[in-house]
C-alpha cells in the first residue's frame, strides 16, 4: 500500500469479500518504503542499532497501515477493527528482528468476526513473554498472514503483492517465464530457499506445517473485479494430493548470486576432518550451503564449501587464521564470484535423466560446473556468476518451461 488511495483500494477489495458473505481477517504490511525509511533513520543514529529498539521502531509502520485501513473500511460502511500484534496477542520468542511466532490467541478475533466485523491485524510483529514488541524479519507480514490464517482455520490465505504469482523463473532474467497456476508447497519451499523472493520462506514453512492453501496474487488488479476471477488468478500453493497439481518434471528454476566458495587443498584425509574444518565455521555462526569433498590421493583430499557472500570475508578469516594452521592444509583457495542455479520439481522423484539433461544443457553452453548438490526434488549447481543469466535461460528452455502447458 503506497498511498491513501491504495489503502482505499484495499478497503474496496476487502469490502467485496465481506459483502459476499466471507469472514475476513486482513494482515497488512507497512506502506511501501516505510520500513526502509524507519530502519534508515535508526542507522543514521546508531551504527549497529539496538535490536530491541529496532523492533519498537520498525513495527510502527504496520500500526499505521491497520488503523488507516480500518478507517477506510468504516468509510465504506463496513464494521472494522484493527489490532496490533500484542493485542491479539501474537506470541513470539524473543529473537528481536527475526522472532518466530509461537502461538496466536484467536478469541478476540473470533468474537469480532462473529459480530460481522472485518478484523485487521498488523503483519510482521508480535510480542514476547516479557511484553516486548518483536518483529519477524523482513517480509515477515507474509508469515503473519499465513500464521493467522492457520490459527483461524481459514479456507485459504490470499497474499496480495506486487507480482501476480509465482513464475517458472524470474521474468527479469527470462522474459518467457510463465506464471504457474499451482505449485506444491514443497516446491515453493525449495524455490524460496534457493533464491526466489516472492514470499518470506517462513510463511511457506507455516503453510506446509498447517496445511494452509496459500494463493499469491496481484494487488494491482481492479479491486471491484469479480470474486471468481480473483479466486482463479495468481498461483495457488497447495499439496501434492490436490488434483489441481500437474506433475511436470521440473517446475521452476531458482538462482542466487549470494554465494561464495572456499576450498582447502590437500588436507589430510582422516576421520574428523570435516568437523575440524566446519566446526570453527559453525562456531563463528556462518551458515554453510553446498559441501564437496574429493576422493583422496596419497592420503590427502580437497574440501570445498559455499557460504553466503555476506559472510565470505569472515569465513576466509576463520579458514586461514584458524582452520588451516590446525589441520595442515596446503592452500586455501577462495572465490566470491560464483552463483547457484537450481532446477526444482516434485516430478524429479518419478522422472529419470533430469539432472543429466541439466548437465548436458550447461555443457552445451560451455559452462563449467564447479559443485553439485541434490535433494529429492531439486538439483543445484555452483557455477561462475558471469554465466548465471545464460544458464537460467538455457535451462528454462531445455526443460520446456517456455511453452505453455509446462515442462518435459
Ligand atoms: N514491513 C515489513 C518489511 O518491509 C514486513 C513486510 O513488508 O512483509 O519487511
Ligand atoms: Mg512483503
Amino acid at each position: 500500500m503506497g498511498s491513501v488511495e491504495r489503502i482505499q483500494n484495499v478497503a474496496r477489495r476487502v469490502a467485496k469479500w465481506h459483502q459476499a458473505g466471507h469472514q475476513v481477517v486482513v494482515v497488512p504490511s507497512a506502506m511501501s518504503g516505510e520500513t526502509n525509511r524507519l530502519l534508515g533513520m535508526a542507522r543514521e543514529i546508531q551504527k549497529n542499532p539496538d535490536p530491541r529498539e529496532l523492533d519498537m521502531l520498525a513495527s510502527t509502520g504496520e500500526q499505521v497501515s491497520v488503523a488507516l485501513l480500518s478507517m477506510a473500511l468504516q468509510e465504506l460502511g463496513v464494521a472494522a477493527r484493527s489490532y496490533a500484534g500484542w493485542q491479539v496477542p501474537i506470541r513470539t520468542d524473543s529473537a528481536f528482528n527475526k522472532a518466530r511466532i509461537q502461538s496466536i490467541d484467536d478469541a478476540r478475533v473470533r468474537a469480532d468476526l462473529d459480530a460481522n466485523k472485518v478484523v485487521i491485524i498488523t503483519g510482521f510483529q508480535g510480542v514476547d513473554d516479557q511484553n516486548n514488541i518483536t518483529t519477524l524479519g523482513r517480509g515477515g507480514s507474509d508469515t503473519s498472514a499465513v500464521a493467522v490464517a492457520a490459527a483461524m482455520g481459514a479456507v485459504e490465505c490470499l497474499i496480495y503483492t506486487d507480482v501476480d504469482g509465482v513464475y517458472t523463473t524470474d521474468p527479469r532474467v527470462v522474459p518467457e517465464a510463465r506464471r504457474m497456476n499451482v505449485i506444491s508447497f514443497e516446491e515453493m519451499l525449495e524455490m524460496a530457499s534457493l533464491g526466489s523472493k516472492v514470499l518470506q520462506i517462513r510463511s511457506v514453512e507455516f503453510a506446509g506445517r498447517y496445511r494452509m492453501p496459500t494463493r499469491v496474487l496481484s494487488s494491482l488488479t481492479d479491486p471491484t473485479g469479480s470474486l471468481a476471477e480473483e479466486m482463479a488468478s495468481g498461483t495457488l500453493i497447495t499439496f501434492e494430493e490436490d488434483e489441481k497439481m500437474e506433475t511436470a518434471a521440473v517446475s521452476g528454476i531458482a538462482f542466487s548470486r549470494d554465494e561464495a566458495k572456499l576450498t582447502l587443498l590437500a588436507v589430510p584425509d582422516k576421520p574428523g576432518i570435516a568437523h575440524s574444518i566446519l566446526g570453527p565455521i559453525a562456531a563463528a555462526n556462518i551458515d554453510v550451503d553446498v559441501i564437496v569433498q574429493n576422493q583422496s590421493v596419497a592420503g590427502t583430499t580437497d574440501f570445498s564449501f559455499t557460504v553466503n557472500r555476506a559472510e565470505y570475508n569472515r569465513a576466509v578469516e576463520v579458514l586461514t587464521k584458524e582452520v588451516q594452521p590446525a589441520v595442515g592444509a596446503r592452500e586455501v583457495v577462495t572465490d566470491d564470484k560464483v552463483c547457484k542455479v537450481s532446477i526444482v520439481g516434485i516430478g524429479m522423484r518419478s522422472h529419470v535423466g533430469i539432472a543429466s539433461l541439466m548437465f548436458q544443457t550447461l555443457s552445451q553452453e560451455g559452462i563449467n560446473i564447479q559443485m553439485i548438490s541434490t535433494s529429492e526434488i531439486k538439483t543445484s549447481v555452483i557455477i561462475a556468476d558471469k554465466y548465471m543469466e545464460l544458464a537460467v535461460r538455457a535451462l528454462h528452455k531445455a526443460f520446456g518451461l517456455d511453452q505453455p502447458g509446462g515442462s518435459l
